[in-house]
């Protein structure tokens, strides 16, 4: 028991001293011992420990405050490798990622609508030019996905556009590539990469609310994802919000995604102006600057969806920092001023205080980012 309890102390100021260092740009000993209250030699040890790992370098010396001026130390950003997969648009997205969340390579297949074993093989295609061009070694795999992921087995629960089903993906990616494999769903992922790598790193919760094809969102809490009881915490694209609306991807009609996705909008205008050239945000973009009657009423009733739909969670959980990311973001700041002031309309004024609803500045790489944060946070509990 006494053994356990020491192992578990080890493990513990190991974490915290990589922690420190990763945290700064660079670091003496003597300040981490003071930031972590720990000893100098527990400190010393475990730095030592580090630096034949190859994750810690010593990078010249600090200014001195009296004595020897320090050594300082630096995390080693290209130490180890993750390896990611985005599943969540029509092209398949993979790239290696550094310890920084850098891309150091990138790679893409397009699915045309890969379903079942198709899609499978090729996850296989896109990992396994990853795992080949990686030229340090791999701290992991990290696949993003949509639909409903049972992180703690490792399993995809249901994927509807891929089609897969009770989907044992990590044991499958575990057996042919021997290294940790991490998948979870691409919105709780974005999440993530916001609260990793976002403009607002220091917002330990946040809500992220991805728009494109589909509408999903992911949570986060105190620094970690809330997966939810049964991993489907976030999923309000399939919250309804009209009755006997139009059938949705789930089976059932009038979701959130029915109305205020941007498959939802383009399809409703080409079949209100009869005109088929309206085939991606881009292309109603001009039309709603210019005012375009029928295209602002289409374009703002989905943003007063999905402020609704934003609403319903700053009552719920108050989190005050709301990014929305995905194609959406093309319509600019006339479609985000829609949406405050539905959430204005609809929340409790106590609750909207202080919340602030922006675009995410994450750009395309995105999910990509939030899979390689998942494994830095879960399997080298960086943070
Ligand atoms: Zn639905």
């Amino acid at each position: 028991m006494e053994k356990a309890t020491r192992q578990h102390t080890k493990e513990h100021n190991f974490r915290l001293v990589v922690r420190t260092i990763y945290a700064h740009e660079s670091i003496s000993r003597a300040a981490i011992a003071r930031l972590t209250h720990l000893s100098r030699t527990t400190v010393s040890d475990i730095v030592s420990e580090l630096l034949e790992q190859g994750l810690v370098e010593e990078t010249g010396t600090g200014e001195s405050a009296g004595g020897k001026p320090p050594i300082l130390l630096k995390f080693c950003q290209d130490a180890q490798l993750v390896a990611c997969i985005d599943l969540s648009s029509d092209q398949f997205r993979g790239a290696l990622v550094n310890l920084r969340g850098r891309l150091t390579h990138q790679s893409s297949l397009v699915s045309r609508g890969d379903t079942g074993n198709t899609a499978l093989q090729n996850v296989y295609i896109l990992l396994d030019e990853l795992v080949s061009t990686a030229n340090s070694p791999l701290a992991g795999i990290s696949v993003a996905t949509p639909g409903i992921v049972d992180t703690a087995n490792g399993i995809i629960r249901r994927a509807v556009n891929l089609d897969w089903a009770d989907q044992p993906l990590r044991q499958l990616l575990q057996d042919r590539y021997q290294v940790p494999v991490f998948l979870a769903n691409d919105c709780n992922l974005a999440a993530l990469a916001e609260y990793m790598f976002g403009e607002m790193k220091q917002a330990t919760n946040l809500i992220e609310l991805k728009v494109g094809r589909g509408i999903g969102s992911g949570i986060v809490i105190n620094g970690q994802i809330h997966f939810g009881d049964g991993f489907a915490a976030g999923e309000i694209g399939h919250l309804q919000v009209i009755d006997n609306g139009q059938p949705c991807t789930c089976g059932n009609r009038g979701c959130l995604e029915t109305v205020a996705s941007t498959h939802a909008m383009l399809q409703k205008l080409r079949t209100i102006l009869k005109d088929d050239q309206y085939v991606s945000i881009d292309t109603i973009l001009q039309d709603y600057q210019e005012g375009h009657q029928e295209v602002c009423q289409v374009v703002n009733q989905a943003g007063r969806y999905l402020g609704l739909a934003i609403a319903a969670f700053v009552s719920t959980i108050n989190i005050q920092n709301i990014f929305i990311s995905g194609p959406i973001i093309r319509l600019g700041e006339p479609f985000l001023q829609v949406i405050r002031s539905e959430v204005e309309r609809c929340a409790l004024n106590l609750a909207c205080t202080a919340t602030s609803i922006r675009y995410s500045s994450l750009g395309s790489e995105h999910v990509l980012l939030g899979a390689a944060a998942l494994v830095l946070s879960q399997e080298l509990e960086l943070f």
